[in-house]
């Protein structure tokens, strides 16, 4: 589906991406490991068509989606890509229910349709009693699986998770990778995980790990 090729990035001076080569396959689920600076976040950003490469190309579904302008990588994200951040970043003011419709309001989906498909995202990751709260009103965890439901709820076709669980305790944490992975296996997304903890890394069909800048293969590539 997504493919990063001899992708290079710096900001201003600092590059942070130095040749870095990935390649995701449909409905696969890959963990991207590294030390902390080695370029993991600047690497999703670059897939996800929020940065541009400074050299490289970066295909999604046959695409050259670095050569697309600000208007036509925006409307990728929106239509086909989906966002979960270590820290939720619910809009505080908006209700669960509001959040998690959003997505959906911003592709012009009618606001009833938004509101039913929001609350069917809800209740499958056991949040259906939550749905008027606002996000100051949720646990950390409960606050990141709203996050989760709204990364989902248009159904996209990449889910790009970084540190999804970072502001987690573990046993919360596994919570949400079990509803993560549920839900991309369900559907068929594909999933770029970003993590440093192994235990979260395990859940992925295959890891990388990221170092200054370059994309290393852990385990081997399944056979296509
Ligand atoms: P972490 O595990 O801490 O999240 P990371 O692997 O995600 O680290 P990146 O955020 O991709 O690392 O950063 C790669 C390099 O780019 C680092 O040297 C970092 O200092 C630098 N960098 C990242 N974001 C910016 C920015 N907005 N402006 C300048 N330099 C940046
Ligand atoms: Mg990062």
């Amino acid at each position: 589906v997504l493919e990063a090729r001899d992708v290079h990035f710096a900001f201003g001076r600092t590059p942070a991406l130095r040749g870095a080569d990935l390649r995701l396959g449909e409905g696969e689920i890959l963990a991207v490991m590294g030390p902390s600076g080695s370029g993991k976040s600047t690497l999703l950003h670059c897939l996800a068509g929020i940065l541009v490469p400074d050299s490289g190309e970066i295909h999604f579904d046959g695409q050259r989606i670095d050569r697309l302008g600000e208007t036509g990588r925006s409307a990728l994200r929106r239509d086909k890509f989906g966002f979960v951040f270590q820290f939720g970043q619910l809009v505080p003011e908006l209700s669960a229910e509001e959040n998690v419709a959003l997505p959906l309001l911003l592709s012009g989906v009618r606001r009833s349709a938004a509101t039913a498909e929001a609350r069917v995202l809800l209740e499958r990751l056991g949040l259906d009693g939550l749905a008027a709260r606002t996000s100051g009103e949720l646990s950390g965890g409960q606050a990141q699986r709203v996050a989760l439901a709204r990364g989902l709820v248009a159904r996209p076709r990449v889910l790009f998770a970084d540190e999804p669980t970072g502001a987690l305790d573990s046993l919360t944490g596994e919570q949400v990778m079990d509803l993560l992975v549920g839900s991309a296996r369900a559907e068929g997304t594909s999933v770029v995980l970003v993590t440093h903890e192994p235990r979260v890394a395990a859940y992925a069909d295959r890891e990388v790990v990221v170092r200054d800048g370059k994309v290393l293969a852990l385990t081997a590539e399944p056979a296509a």
